[in-house]
C-alpha cells in the first residue's frame, strides 16, 4: 500500500538509451516536456552531448555514460531502447559492435524490464524487411534479409532482438512495445552522419557534388523526427496487449534523384550530381503500411516533406 502511495506521488521514470543520438535526443526533450524524470543512457559513439546540453541543466534530466551491451542497474518505470547506430555507414564502421550493441543490448535492457516491471519499447527497423519483395510492407511480411552480408550485422542484430523482446514477453510477461521505424530524418543529426538527406543537405549547402549511390531510381518514404517521436510516446501508453510489431514511418515515396534535385532546389545550390557505386544489399524500394499504426496508436505522421526539409536545412545551415 504504502510503496502504491509513493510511486503515484512521484514521477514516471524513463530511461531512454541512444539517448544522445539524433531521435533520442528529440525523445528525452519530449518525455521533459511532459513533465518525466528521464535519464538518458549513451556511450556517444554516433551521439552527441551537443544534442542534450539544454537538457544537462534540467532537475528531471540526467546522462549516464555508458555501453548498453554491459548490464545496468536502476530504478526505472519505462524503457525506450534505442540504443545502436543507425547509419549504414556508422553501423558497418564495427560490425561486431553493432550486433553485440543489438542482442546484448537488447539483453540487458530486457533484464532491467524484467527485474523492475518496467515497459519497454524497441526502436525496431524497416531493415527486418530487407530488400522487400512486398510493397508496401505491412507487418506481417517476414522479410528478405541477407544473413551474411555487409548489412546484417544492424539487419540480423535488429531481427533477434525482436525475438528477445518476444521470447522475455511470452516467457517472463514483460511488457514490450516492438516499433518497426522507417527512414526518419530531422535536426540533431550529425554532419558526418552518412544517412541520405543529411548527406545532401550538407553537400548541398557546401556547394560539393550530390552522392547518388546507384542510378537514384531506388525509393525511400521519409518521416519527420516530430511525427516519428509523437508515435514512440503514444506508442507507449497504449494497453499492455498491444506488443506490436508496429510499422511507424511516413508511406509518401520517393526517389533518392528526385530527392536530391528537390534539396538543391530548395537551398538553391549550384551542386552538380555525382553518380557512385550502389551499396551492397542496398534495398531496391520502401514503404511502410501504416494501417496499424493509424488504428491502435491513432496515429499518423503530418509533417509534409517538403517541411520537414526546410527544417533541417535551417538546422544544418546553424552548424555550417
Ligand atoms: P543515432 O546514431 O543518431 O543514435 C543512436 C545512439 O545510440 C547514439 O547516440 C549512439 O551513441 C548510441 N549508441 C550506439 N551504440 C551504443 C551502445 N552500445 N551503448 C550505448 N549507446 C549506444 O541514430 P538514430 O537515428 O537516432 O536511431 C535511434 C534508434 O532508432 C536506433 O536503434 C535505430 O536503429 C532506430 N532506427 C532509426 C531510424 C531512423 O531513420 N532514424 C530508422 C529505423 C530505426
Ligand atoms: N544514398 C545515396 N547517397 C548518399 C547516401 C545514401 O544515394 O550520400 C542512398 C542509399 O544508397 C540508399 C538511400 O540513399 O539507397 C537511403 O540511404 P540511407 O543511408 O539514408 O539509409 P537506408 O535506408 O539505406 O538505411
Amino acid at each position: 500500500m504504502q510503496k502504491e502511495k509513493l510511486k503515484q506521488d512521484r514521477n514516471t521514470r524513463a530511461l531512454v538509451t541512444g539517448g544522445a543520438g539524433f531521435l533520442g535526443s528529440h525523445l528525452c526533450q519530449r518525455l521533459i516536456d511532459d513533465g518525466l524524470e528521464v535519464l538518458c543512457v549513451d556511450n556517444l559513439f554516433t551521439g552527441n552531448k551537443k544534442n542534450i546540453n539544454q537538457l544537462l541543466k534540467n532537475s528531471n534530466f540526467e546522462f549516464i555514460r555508458h555501453d548498453v551491451t554491459l548490464p545496468l542497474h536502476l530504478e526505472i518505470d519505462q524503457i525506450y531502447n534505442l540504443a545502436c547506430p543507425a547509419s549504414p555507414v556508422k553501423y558497418q564502421y564495427n560490425p561486431v559492435q553493432t550486433i553485440k550493441t543489438s542482442v546484448h543490448g537488447a539483453i540487458n535492457m530486457l533484464g532491467l524490464a524484467k527485474r523492475t516491471g518496467a515497459t519497454i519499447l524497441q526502436a525496431s527497423t524497416s531493415e527486418v524487411y530487407g530488400d522487400p519483395n512486398l510493397h508496401p510492407q505491412p507487418e506481417s511480411y517476414w522479410g528478405n534479409v541477407n544473413p551474411i552480408g555487409l548489412r546484417a550485422c544492424y539487419d540480423e542484430g535488429k531481427r533477434c532482438a525482436e525475438t528477445l523482446f518476444f521470447d522475455y514477453h511470452r516467457q517472463y510477461n514483460i511488457p514490450i512495445k516492438v516499433a518497426r521505424i522507417f527512414n526518419t530524418f530531422g535536426p540533431n543529426m550529425h554532419l558526418n552522419d552518412g544517412r541520405v538527406i543529411s548527406n545532401f543537405v550538407v553537400q548541398a549547402l557546401k556547394g560539393e557534388p550530390i552522392t547518388i549511390y546507384g542510378s537514384g531510381s531506388q525509393t525511400r518514404s521519409f518521416c519527420y523526427v516530430d511525427d516519428m517521436i509523437e508515435a514512440l510516446v503514444k506508442f507507449m501508453d497504449t494497453p499492455k496487449d498491444l506488443c506490436g510489431p508496429v510499422n511507424l514511418g511516413n508511406p509518401s515515396e520517393i526517389t533518392i534523384l528526385k530527392l536530391a534535385n528537390e534539396i538543391i532546389r530548395m537551398t538553391g545550390s549550384s551542386s552538380t550530381i555525382h553518380y557512385k557505386d550502389l551499396p551492397s544489399d542496398d534495398p531496391i524500394k520502401r514503404k511502410p503500411d501504416i494501417s496499424l499504426a493509424k488504428t491502435h496508436l491513432r496515429w499518423k505522421p503530418e509533417t509534409k516533406l517538403q517541411k520537414g526539409l526546410s527544417n533541417t536545412i535551417r538546422y544544418f545551415k546553424t552548424l555550417l
